[in-house]
C-alpha cells in the first residue's frame, strides 16, 4: 500500500490541478503517483505533439509568422506523427481569416480557476468567439469511443470558467481529432463544483495507489519503465 507523508498531502493540497492530473488519477492511480507525487516524468509522444500544436496556435494567436516545423522540432515530436502535426496545422490555419473579423477572435487562454478550495490551470487549445458564442476546441491526438466520457471532466472546467467569464454568452464545446479529421461537439451534462472538489479530495484520500491497466497502458511511459502489472506479465 502507497501512504503519502503528511508534507506529500499538503503539497498536492496546495497544488494546481489540471485535467491530465486527474484524468489520470481516474485511469490509473498508480501511474498518477508515478508521474505527479514521485516526480518520475518522461515525455511521452501525445504530449510532444500537444505541445507543438498549442504553441503554433498560440503564435497565430499573436500574428508571428512562423513555420510550424520550427514548433514541431522545437517539441520534440515524433517523425510518425507528422501527419497528425499536419493536420492540426491545416486546421488552425483555416481559423486565422477569423481573426480579422470585428466578432471573431482566436485566442490561447491560460488562467486559473478555483474549484472549492482547489486551484486547476485552464488550458484551451482554441477558444473562438462568433457573436453571442463561445467555442472551445480541443485537439486529440487519439480518437476513441468514449471521448464524451474521458473528456467530460476537462471540458467541466472549461464550461464553469466560461460561464463566469462570459456570463452573456452560449458555450460551446468540441474536440477535434486530426486523424481522422473530424470534429465532435461534446453534448454531456457538464460536473457541478462539488462534483470536481470531490474528484481532487477522493486523490487526497487515495491509500493504494494500484495499477489498473486499461487500453491506454500501451501509450503509458511507464509499461517499460517498472510497471509492477507488466513486469508481471514478462516474467
Ligand atoms: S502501464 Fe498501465 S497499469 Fe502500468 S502504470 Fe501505465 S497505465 Fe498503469
Amino acid at each position: 500500500m502507497i501512504t503519502l507523508s503528511k508534507t506529500q498531502l499538503d503539497e498536492l493540497k496546495r497544488r494546481c490541478w489540471s485535467y491530465s492530473q486527474l484524468s489520470r488519477f481516474k485511469q490509473c492511480p498508480y501511474s498518477y503517483w508515478r508521474r505527479y507525487v514521485k516526480g518520475d516524468k518522461y515525455p511521452s509522444p501525445n504530449t510532444s505533439l500537444g505541445l507543438a500544436l498549442h504553441d503554433y496556435a498560440e503564435k497565430l494567436a499573436n500574428h508571428d509568422r512562423v513555420d510550424p516545423m520550427h514548433c514541431f522540432r522545437a517539441a520534440g515530436v515524433y517523425p510518425r506523427q507528422k501527419p497528425e502535426f499536419d493536420r492540426g496545422v491545416d486546421s488552425l490555419n483555416a481559423f486565422v481569416p477569423a481573426q480579422v473579423h470585428p466578432y471573431r477572435r482566436l485566442t490561447e487562454h491560460k488562467q486559473y480557476y478555483y474549484v472549492g478550495p482547489f486551484e486547476f490551470i485552464i488550458i484551451c487549445d482554441v477558444i473562438l468567439f462568433i457573436k453571442d458564442k463561445v467555442w472551445v476546441w480541443d485537439y486529440k491526438a487519439s480518437s476513441s469511443a468514449d471521448y464524451a466520457d474521458s473528456h467530460q471532466f476537462q471540458f467541466s472546467i472549461y464550461q464553469h470558467f466560461l460561464e463566469t467569464s462570459y456570463p452573456d454568452k452560449n458555450i460551446k464545446t468540441q474536440l477535434y481529432f486530426p486523424i481522422p479529421n473530424k470534429s465532435v461537439p461534446l453534448q454531456h451534462k457538464p460536473f457541478t463544483a462539488d462534483e470536481l472538489g470531490a474528484m481532487v479530495e477522493n486523490v487526497l484520500g487515495c491509500q493504494d495507489f494500484k495499477p489498473t491497466p486499461h487500453k491506454w497502458c500501451r501509450t503509458c511511459e511507464y509499461q517499460k519503465r517498472g510497471c509492477p502489472f507488466h513486469e508481471k506479465k514478462s516474467l
